[in-house]
């Protein structure tokens, strides 16, 4: 009789969608462990990546705990290791090709070993990962533990915006998010939309996920325990009763809000402050997506 694994519940999306934010407040509603973004681990350990707690990753005792039981797992004789075979992981391009490749059993084992170390490590029921990336979720699929997927999205013209601008990286150790393009932006806002989608949809015809929830950051912010309910329900806990506040824990990566968890609100800044010019570009180049997800053509018109 084999023990009952913990579930894991993935956030998939793209940069700048609030996953930060969506990861505390599922950990908070779930009682369970922010991860931040697991497949990140590598490469903080061996770039003096900080930790949420406020301890550089290489110095934090959860993720060198987990480091540890894995790469001696897997026989690592470093954290370069691990960081070269996440580089070879597949790219959103390659998973919207005719026949979606499988991942590779290096990234496999690897995945399938620091999942287990995060679990020993935490001893918690509930893991939540936002790593975001569609060919971590394709590959951590491939690992023995139950999987949740909660499929981020966010108005396009908000992340465009967002990624247009500097930001700061506390992580980075006083570093900042270098801005994007527009064109960079919305292109990969598309490719991670329909490669999340695609694999998702993948996952739920074989059976390899339990729920698999679409959510928008809009509604998120505007009201959390209804937007988490679907995802908690289905787990077996109850928001309604609870308290939705994001708490302290050892997240990796993502960004600024983690070091500052509080208080919830939409960030709409977009709609004062994107150029006219750039919100009817991205408006134009994500027209298909943005009818699909719900959101307004015109985007000074609040939904
Ligand atoms: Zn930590």
């Amino acid at each position: 009789m084999g023990e009952r694994r913990p579930r894991w519940v993935f956030i998939a999306g793209c940069a700048r969608s609030g996953s930060t934010l969506l990861g505390l407040l599922l950990a908070e509603a779930l009682d369970g462990f922010f991860c931040g973004e697991l497949h990140h681990l590598w490469h903080a350990l061996g770039n003096g990546r900080r930790c949420q707690c406020g301890e550089p990753v290489a110095r934090c005792e959860v993720w060198v705990a987990v480091a540890e039981r894995a790469r001696h797992e897997l026989g690592l004789t470093s954290d370069e290791e691990g960081t070269a075979i996440m580089r070879r992981r597949l790219r959103s391009r390659e998973l919207l090709a005719p026949r979606m490749p499988r991942p590779g059993r290096d990234e496999l084992e690897l995945r399938a070993a620091t999942q287990r170390a995060v679990e020993e490590v935490t001893g918690e029921s509930v893991l939540v990962d936002s790593s975001k990336l569609p060919s971590v979720l394709w590959t951590s699929a491939f690992t023995a533990a139950p999987l949740d997927v909660v499929h981020l999205l966010r108005d396009p013209r908000a992340v465009v915006f967002s990624q247009s601008r500097p930001k700061d990286d506390p992580g980075g150790g006083g570093g900042v998010l270098a801005p994007r393009s527009l064109l960079t932006s919305s292109a990969d806002w598309i490719r991670g939309q329909l490669a999340a989608e695609r694999v998702a949809r993948r996952l739920e015809a074989s059976g390899s996920v339990g729920t698999v929830l679409r959510l928008r950051y809009e509604d998120l912010v505007d009201d959390p325990a209804t937007a988490l309910a679907p995802l908690a329900g289905s787990l077996g806990a109850d928001v309604a009763d609870r308290p939705v506040r994001p708490r302290w824990q050892h997240a990796l990566d993502g960004n600024p809000i983690r070091f500052d968890p509080g208080v919830i609100r939409r960030d709409d800044r977009w709609r004062r402050d994107l150029d006219r010019w750039k919100a009817v570009a991205s408006t134009v180049l994500t027209l298909p997506l943005l009818h699909r997800y719900g959101y307004r053509i015109n985007p000074w018109v609040a939904p």
